[in-house]
């Protein structure tokens, strides 16, 4: 942060706790000798504050994301080689590159689970037809029904994991998700499925990333998605391309609506 824009991030800092009680852990400032500009740029401040009102908005507005999550303090830490991560009222961004809006989204959709305990992810699994189970996906590994390695994904097109219950956690998903990895679980489940709600088909901040996620899977084998990966996407189109290619056709997408119109209780 700069010492010119000191002023603009202090108003919007309190506006983002009057209207949304997230409080930002501000690490710029004026030290002893000269100004601490921290790691927040004013363009990240912007985008948090952005990213939130769409979240927001897609809840019913301010009163309800702060029933949802709760209160949050957001922070940027050293967190390794991940973008984000959260808890119950609390989110950071990590300090060695930018966020994007939709892991703004995703991140507040884990303090949102995570408030209720974790169990919006829970009802989700159910809802889908999921379930989780790791002694059965060991037994599909050993079968060799796989699409991994033995006890890690592979670094190339059709076993990087996207199989149900080809992932680390013994996560079987159902319906179609947007997409699967070794790393998916019905928590990253619950986080990208309100993601992809909040961006499909709205023209707003994540709404190229969720048409993305989706076109993808009309590639042929062996292309490149715009994510920069190669697989067999024309293999995974059953799995995960949903009905005409109409994301609000999905389980996740109607789950994620039920949950923010009240016809799902937490
Ligand atoms: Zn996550």
């Amino acid at each position: 942060m700069e010492n010119a824009d000191a002023q603009y991030a202090q108003a919007k800092l309190a506006q983002l706790k009057g209207e949304y009680k997230v409080e930002v852990l501000a690490d710029w400032g004026a030290g002893d000798r000269e100004w601490q500009p921290g790691k927040w740029t004013k363009a990240e401040l912007d985008k948090l504050h952005n990213s939130i009102v769409l979240l927001a908005n897609n809840m019913g507005g301010n009163e309800k994301f702060v029933r949802n999550i709760g209160g949050v303090t957001v922070k940027k830490a050293d967190i390794g080689t991940h973008g984000g991560e959260a808890l119950a009222h609390q989110v950071s961004f990590s300090t060695k590159a930018s966020f994007s809006p939709w892991t703004v989204v995703h991140e507040f959709a884990h303090s949102w689970d995570a408030n209720y305990g974790w169990g919006l992810s829970r009802l989700l699994e159910k809802y889908t037809g999921g379930y989780t189970n790791p002694l059965l996906s060991y037994a599909k590994r050993l079968a060799g029904l796989s699409d991994s390695g033995f006890l890690n994904p592979e670094n190339k097109p059709g076993r990087y994991g996207r199989r149900p219950g080809c992932n680390r956690a013994g996560y079987f998903y159902g319906d179609r998700p947007s997409g699967s990895n070794w790393s998916f679980n019905r928590v990253e489940d619950f986080a990208e499925s309100v993601a992809m709600y909040v961006g499909w088909g709205r023209n707003n901040d994540l709404s190229q990333h969720a048409q993305n996620r989706i076109i993808r899977y009309q590639l042929k084998n062996g292309e490149k998605d715009s994510f920069n990966v190669i697989d067999n996407w024309l293999d995974y189109a059953p799995r995960f391309y949903p009905d005409n290619g109409d994301y609000t056709k999905t389980k996740r997408w109607q789950f994620v609506d039920d949950l923010v119109n009240g016809r799902i209780a937490p």
